[in-house]
């Protein structure tokens, strides 16, 4: 772009801000997520939001208007939609900031209840944007202390670390510059890109592509707009700021372990159709029909064998007669979020994924603010996940573990630490499941979450008997809807407190994951490694 050109779209940005500015001061304004900047003088406002516009993303957004609406990705309202919520969260951001000055180390919740001009949960996942922008400081504080604990039906005492993390507006150096964020083939390059496709989904010019196990960036089509990197399930982490979240609301129930949770059931659908083709307890099926059915959603996002088998494809399913295609676990990746826009002619939508594609989602409605992208996904169905496998490794573990064809495979399961096949022949076959740890994605290493907690429902088979899934209501409109299917007759259920092993498993399992979890480290281009 000639520097004329830029002053000339730096102009039309100035006079877009100033409208906003005019339309914030002027009226009270109810801005896209419902979060409104009462209560803040029209100067602070108006400083905040030119701050605002120095940001380089927004500003790259902003000038690639013409590109964005060529590709089609977006509508012009949709474009002015993002922009909106990458303005609004950003002057947001600015304001908090300069509330936080002169401040001393806080958690979380502690600095949201000193700033009260904005909802707790929107000073919360500021801050910690903030701390990636580069404003703020995390302090981390280590405590020990002794616990017991049953170890091989023995009570020891074990020593157990704590971790307490405060927040505090740093003092800038003279010469401080703003972070600003990668495209996403940063995640992929430390090997950490779990392929759940959200990035791909989300870039206003198709500039990734996202397959089950690869992640390609076009650079000359990138305008560094830095979206993908924002919401990235992989980038950086928002699971202390869905905790302080979290523990806000005390209709919910939390568990360090499982994350916030209304109820916990063992459940097993009643419908001989879908038993003879669920995984275990044929929940998610039928959470899946009873939305369809009664037009609570109008599509599904699901999985189904591609023409190689045991090789997944999302698909998008308007139709009850197809979703019995989509029951039962492939255990092979499936890069579901990548077909995101291509289901966004639907009012509503489900999604079922697994726990990486929750976060990926949540990452998406907590910055920039509200989901701009896809307004349409209205249930989130979260699946149990240890972790999955690459296609080849699929194929390698049948030949190399059960001597098998991946084609004589009807069902593969993980059960009482185990990798369970059944086949064709109706031979049952299992091998113990630490020796099909070396054909799992090296990616899942750096995932934490077993239970899927930023879905509205999760389901998986840990925790219940063989033929009943356990499930995890995280809303209490999941939880409604859960007991409105149960009450219809369409699933059979307990609670999972009163099934044997129960809920104690599912966290025992569910925090076995989060202490192996790795963190990952993310290093900029031409940064050399231990930078
Ligand atoms: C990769 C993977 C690993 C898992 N690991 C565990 C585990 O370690 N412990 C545990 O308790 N549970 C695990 N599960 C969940 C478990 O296998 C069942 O999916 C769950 O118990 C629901 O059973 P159901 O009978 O209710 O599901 P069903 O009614 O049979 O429906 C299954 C649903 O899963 C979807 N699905 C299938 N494969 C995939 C995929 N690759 N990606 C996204 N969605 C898919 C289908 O579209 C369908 O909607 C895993 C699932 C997957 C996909
Ligand atoms: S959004 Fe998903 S696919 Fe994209 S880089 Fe992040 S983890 Fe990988
Ligand atoms: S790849 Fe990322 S940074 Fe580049 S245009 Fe797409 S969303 Fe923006
Ligand atoms: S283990 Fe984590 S990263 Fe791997 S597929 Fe499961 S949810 Fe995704």
């Amino acid at each position: 772009m000639t520097s004329l050109a830029m002053e000339g779209s730096k102009y039309h940005f100035i006079i877009f801000l100033i409208f906003k500015v005019k339309f914030c001061v002027g009226i009270m304004v109810q801005v896209v997520n419902q979060k409104t900047f009462d209560g803040i003088s029209p100067i602070d406002l108006m400083e905040a939001t030119y701050k605002a516009a120095e940001n380089f993303q927004i500003r790259a957004f902003f000038e690639a208007k013409d590109e964005i609406l060529k590709i089609g990705k977006y509508s012009e309202q949709e474009f002015y939609e993002i922009l909106d919520a990458m303005i609004n969260a950003e002057t947001e951001r600015k304001l908090v900031l300069d509330k936080m000055q002169g401040l001393e180390p806080l958690f979380l919740g502690e600095i949201a209840e000193k700033i009260k001009e904005f909802p707790a949960d929107n000073v919360i996942r500021d801050v910690i944007y903030l701390k990636e922008q580069g404003y703020v400081e995390e302090q981390v504080e280590v405590k020990t202390k002794m616990v017991t604990k049953k170890i091989k039906g023995e009570e020891k005492e074990v020593e157990v670390k704590e971790y307490f993390y405060r927040y505090q507006a740093k003092e800038l150096p003279d010469d401080f510059s703003e972070t600003y964020f990668e495209p996403v083939s940063i995640v992929f390059e430390a090997g950490a890109c779990c392929n759940c496709g959200w990035c791909s989904a989300i870039c206003p010019v198709n500039a990734l592509t996202v397959s089950a196990d690869e992640l390609k960036l076009d650079e000359d089509s990138c305008m560094k707009c830095g979206l993908c990197f924002t919401v990235c399930p992989r980038s950086f982490s928002i699971d202390r700021a869905n905790e302080a979240i979290k523990k806000l609301d005390k209709n919910l129930n939390w568990s360090d372990k499982i994350g916030a949770y209304i109820n916990t059931y063992s459940g097993s659908t009643k419908k001989d159709e879908i038993i003879k083709v669920r995984q275990d307890g044929g929940v998610v099926t039928s959470i899946a029909e009873y939305l369809l059915k009664n037009k609570l959603v109008d599509a599904i996002i699901a999985v189904q064998h591609s023409k190689d088998l045991w090789k997944p494809e999302p698909v998008i399913v308007d139709d009850v007669k197809d979703l019995y295609k989509t029951a039962g676990t492939k255990y092979a990746n499936s890069p579901s979020l990548s077909i995101m826009d291509q289901a966004k002619k639907y009012d509503k939508i489900a999604f079922v994924g697994v726990p990486c594609m929750m976060k990926a989602l949540e990452k998406g409605t907590l910055y920039p603010s509200g989901l701009p992208f896809f307004k349409n996904i209205k249930y989130k169905i979260g699946l149990f996940c240890m972790e999955s496998f690459p296609y080849e490794g699929i194929i390698r573990l049948a030949k190399e573990q059960f001597d098998k064809d991946i084609n004589e495979l009807t069902k593969m399961n993980i059960g009482g630490g185990k990798f369970i096949i059944n086949l064709k022949s109706g031979e049952q076959m299992d091998v113990p499941l630490k020796d099909v740890q070396q054909y799992a994605r090296d990616s899942c290493h750096f995932c934490e979450d077993l239970t899927s907690d930023y879905a509205d429902f999760s389901v998986g088979s840990i925790g219940s008997q063989d033929g009943w899934s356990s499930v995890i209501t995280r809303t209490p409109e999941a939880d409604e809807l859960y007991n409105d299917i149960v009450k219809e007759g369409l699933i059979e259920s307990k609670s999972l407190k009163e099934v044997k092993p129960g809920q104690f498993l599912v966290e025992k399992i569910g925090g076995i994951k989060r202490n192996k979890c790795k963190p990952v480290e993310l290093k900029k281009p031409n940064e050399e490694a231990g930078d």
